[in-house]
């Protein structure tokens, strides 16, 4: 931080940000009108989907989840693979599965209430440090900071932190509680988050409209996008696998679960070897086949990028001859949209649709 520069005010930032948020904050499908008692259930839904995803993906998964269980009881009362279908597209599956791990437990242990602490809210399945401050601000109105990446930029920004990513990230945390409200707790991490998305983006700021620019140091000092400074990234590395799709007379492929642990757990797959460092070949992946069958390589490569690495898959095919598989269904690829079935199997089913027909 720069020394010749005035400290920027936590009193002034506060009254600047509440007062444009009174009249610039976003209306969002969770948030509750002025005046009205926030319902837990949608804010901890909301926060649970946001937590990897942007709010415009978002909207429509939110919009959905509340039609199909308008409350806590009915999200517990769902089966574990409706949840996860409903989830479908949104990534990070773990997230489903503990949220319906959660609705249960809240209705059968606690007669459907959250914990109105962040200590409390915690304990619960799914809910980390993040949402636990989220909900406890929010709807219980505690004194306390969420900090994600809307909140870190702005308040990087504000002080002019020079200390890097990851590694600065406490600093700037605690810069960011020093914010928190004691008026108005639930409003004022609202405020920051809709500065963040609205004027202080991440590839640009505009200091030119911005309630904070008066305070601001990284606006005073030039540069506002150069922070929160990052280290270098390391570059996910790549793993690869063999797909397998098996398809009968009747055109139907074969799918199967995967296991509840792990990396898409519990979701449905075109059934595949494991995905590991070294290539593999074909004789390898044969013997991890879900059949014994004269499988044959399809032109090209499935490419999925995950959080903490880069995946290819090869496809191959085989027609089968009514061959029983365990732990699996059949399934025509026109009814794939009926099962669970994550992002990069869609992306393997296209690439056989394309390069099948050539
Ligand atoms: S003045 Fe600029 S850098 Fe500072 S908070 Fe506002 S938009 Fe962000």
């Amino acid at each position: 931080m720069t020394r010749s520069l005035a400290s920027p005010n936590p009193k002034t930032i506060r009254r600047r940000l509440l007062g444009w948020y009174d009249r610039n904050g976003r209306a969002l499908p969770w948030r509750y009108k002025p005046g009205s008692t926030p319902d837990p259930y949608r804010v901890w839904l909301s926060e649970i989907m946001l937590a990897q995803t942007t709010v415009a993906t978002v909207k429509g998964y939110f919009d959905d989840f509340v039609g199909r269980w308008p409350t806590l009881e009915d999200l517990a009362a769902a089966g574990l693979d409706d949840v996860l279908h409903a989830w479908q597209g949104l990534g990070y599956y773990a997230r489903a599965r503990n949220l319906h791990q959660c609705a249960r437990f809240l209705v059968a242990e606690k007669k459907g209430q959250f914990p109105n602490t962040e200590d409390g809210l915690r304990k619960l399945p799914g809910i980390g440090e993040y949402t636990a401050a989220a909900i406890a601000a929010i709807v219980f109105r505690r004194k306390t900071m969420p900090v994600e990446a809307n909140i870190e930029r702005v308040t990087a920004r504000l002080y002019a932190v020079a200390d890097p990513l990851p590694g600065g990230r406490k600093r700037i945390a605690e810069l960011a509680r020093g914010l928190a409200s004691q008026t108005r707790p639930e409003d004022l991490p609202q405020a920051m988050m809709d500065l963040g998305a609205t004027i202080c983006r991440p590839k640009t700021a505009d200091c030119g409209i911005c309630p904070l620019s008066g305070e601001c140091l990284a606006a005073k000092m030039g540069g506002a996008e150069g922070y929160p400074v990052k280290a270098p990234k390391k570059p996910r590395p790549v793993r690869h696998g063999m797909v397998f799709w098996a398809r009968r007379g009747n055109g139907q492929v074969l799918l199967r679960k995967r296991p509840e642990k792990g990396l898409l757990g519990g979701m449905m797959e075109i059934p595949s070897t494991e995905w590991r460092d070294k290539k593999w070949n074909l004789r390898e992946a044969a013997v991890a086949a879900p059949v014994t069958a004269a499988w044959r390589p399809l032109e090209g490569i499935v490419r999925h990028a995950f959080t903490h690495f880069h995946l290819e898959l090869t496809v191959l095919t085989a027609e089968i001859n009514n061959k029983e598989a365990h732990n699996s269904l059949w399934c025509l690829p026109s009814r794939f949209s009926e099962h669970a079935l994550p992002t990069v199997m869609k992306k393997v089913a296209k690439h056989v649709t394309k390069h099948a027909a050539d």
